[in-house]
């Protein structure tokens, strides 16, 4: 089992993207805890951190770590908290220009028990802000962007940025992200290149055999490419017309942190992807970044 990630030498190929991320940034309060709690049950935290989390603003901070250029479209509050989330974006050389700033409401928070005893992490999140709409979207310059990826949430507003997209830079490669249902998703399937599903929306959406699950969404999509995170099984993927593939999970020496272990996926399938490595190269990284993740806390200094 590699104790490090491997750096193929795919990596260090000059391939810089241009990429920018539309979804939420958060605040994470991360506590660990030796085992998870009970309900109703008291107890205190082994360690406390605080950090920027966000299914795609996590994704960017990998992808920057790759070298790429990144930014980061969303909402955010006109509070402590969304201040302190640019400042870290602008940290990780993330451009975060163009986020929309709400006078009220609240920047959204997740609290998470990470368990020492199995790595695996329970969210809780509050929110009370306004979702990103297409007006905001449509005030970001697409010209000399190679890679626009999606988090599959607020269908209706999303699928106007997607149609956009498509209506002005055909050429440029889009993402999108099923990580939950929600109601009208389904309209998001057509337009993006590539979906990144996870298992939570494939079980939500009734199955538990990934092969019928990608199948199904291949029918369903426009994307050349559909691919299955699947937790500790690894992941799958399908390309339109072959048969579906499964890649096993490389597991770290010890499970120590599952939190954003999806992000960090979905960012190497991305880079990958860029660099123009095939398919299954690209989820092979992926599987091998996310579980040399797995055994690290946090998403810092993974490249
Ligand atoms: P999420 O963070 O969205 O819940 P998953 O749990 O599906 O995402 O994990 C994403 C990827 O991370 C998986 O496809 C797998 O490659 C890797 N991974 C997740 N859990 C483990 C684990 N326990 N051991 C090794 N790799 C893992």
């Amino acid at each position: 089992m590699p104790e490090t990630f491997e750096r193929g030498s795919r990596f260090s190929r000059p391939a810089v993207r241009s990429i920018l991320g539309v979804g939420i940034a958060t605040l994470d309060i991360v506590n660990e805890v030796e085992v998870y709690p009970a309900e109703d049950a008291e107890m205190r935290a082994s360690a406390q951190r605080r950090v920027r989390g966000g299914n795609v603003a996590n994704s960017l901070g990998v992808l920057a770590q790759f070298g790429h250029h990144c930014r980061w479209l969303g909402t955010l509050a006109d509070d402590d908290t969304g201040r302190w989330i640019r400042e870290d974006l602008a940290r990780q050389g993330i451009d975060a220009a163009h986020a929309v700033v709400h006078a009220g409401g609240a920047t959204p928070t997740s609290y998470i028990a990470l368990s020492r005893a199995s790595g695996s992490r329970t969210i809780v999140h509050y929110r009370d802000l306004p979702e990103l709409d297409a007006d905001g979207f449509d005030r970001v310059p697409l010209e000399g962007l190679d890679w626009i990826h999606f988090e599959g949430r607020n269908p209706l507003e999303t699928r106007r940025m997607i149609d956009r997209v498509r209506r002005i830079a055909p050429g440029l490669s889009v993402s999108l992200e099923l990580e939950k249902p929600r109601d009208g998703i389904e309209t998001l399937l057509e337009g993006p290149d590539v979906i990144l599903a996870g298992r939570v929306f494939a079980e939500a959406r009734g199955f538990e055999v990934p092969e019928s699950f990608l199948s199904d969404l291949m029918s369903h999509t426009s994307a050349q490419l559909c691919v299955l995170a699947w937790g500790a099984a690894g992941a799958f993927f399908l390309v339109r017309g072959a048969e579906v593939e499964h890649v096993p999970a490389v597991p770290p020496p010890r499970v120590l942190d599952t939190l954003a272990a999806g992000d960090t996926f979905n960012a190497a399938v991305i880079d990958a992807l860029a660099r123009s490595l095939t398919p299954r190269e690209s989820v092979e990284r992926a599987v091998g970044l996310a579980g040399f993740k797995c055994g690290r806390i946090g998403l810092e200094g993974l490249i």
